[in-house]
């Protein structure tokens, strides 16, 4: 009788009394559903145009110079373009510095920040520009460093000599290489150089294209919003 009085030996009562319960395990056909691959989806955007004005139109109205206004909206052949430009800042006696400077001063396009850190919420993004690593910084900066695909200028004691390509045609071989990786792509772009980033992508978009280019590529919807944007972005994801 006197050991019901006796103290109760100090124990761990939970997992005495209530011993945690064993796992159970699933039939083969729960875990059908863990072994198949699930598609997920990925945007790629170009950058001058779509996020940021156009660089070489800005340096154009900073420096006077009428010709650096040809873009590849108007020019579809980007070498022929580069060439001409090349050209122009050569005789022009125009440097890199020069050029940072302007790009220096500019910000992201009206809306686009906001756009961005709305996307960035929902979707991984990617930045796929036929622009250079020398230009891009002070936008990158400012739209909170996302990941850009770009090119190589090459300078020579502050003289732009020529360019790299990374890759020719790098935007459409970043979107397949995504599909590779199971990826639903869903591309946004406006130039005669986003066209084939587009038509690769599973789901592509013109945003702020100009009329010459949504004439020449009905099948692509054109949108002028980014909230339209969005709402056309998230509807194919
Ligand atoms: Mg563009």
């Amino acid at each position: 009788m006197a050991s019901r009085h006796k103290a109760a030996p100090i124990v761990n009562t939970t997992l005495s009394v209530h011993p945690a319960p064993r796992p159970r395990l699933r039939s083969p056909k729960n875990l059908w559903f863990t072994a198949r691959p699930v598609k997920q989806s990925i945007v790629t955007l170009d950058m001058e145009g779509v996020l940021t004005p156009e660089i070489w139109i800005a340096v154009a109205e900073r420096t006077g110079i009428a010709e650096l206004r040809r873009t590849t909206r108007d020019e579809p052949d980007y070498d022929k373009l580069m060439r001409y430009r090349l050209g122009i800042l050569d005789r022009h006696g125009i440097t890199l510095s020069k050029i940072q400077e302007v790009i220096g001063g500019l910000a992201p396009l009206p809306g686009a920040l906001d756009f961005l850190n709305a996307l960035r919420g929902r979707l991984q993004f990617l930045i796929l520009s036929d622009t250079f690593e020398q230009f891009a910084q002070p936008f990158l900066r400012q739209m909170g460093w996302p990941t850009l695909l770009c090119h190589r200028l090459v300078v020579e004691s502050d003289r732009l000599t020529g360019y790299q390509l990374r890759l020719a045609d790098q935007k459409k071989h970043a979107v397949a290489a995504l599909q590779s990786l199971n990826y639903n792509v869903i591309a946004g772009g406006d130039s005669f150089n986003d066209t084939a980033m587009l038509a690769q992508a599973d789901h592509g978009i013109l945003f702020h294209a100009p009329e010459n280019i949504v004439k020449q590529f009905p099948q692509f919807p054109a949108v002028n919003d980014y909230g339209v944007l969005l709402e056309l972005i998230l509807a194919r994801s």
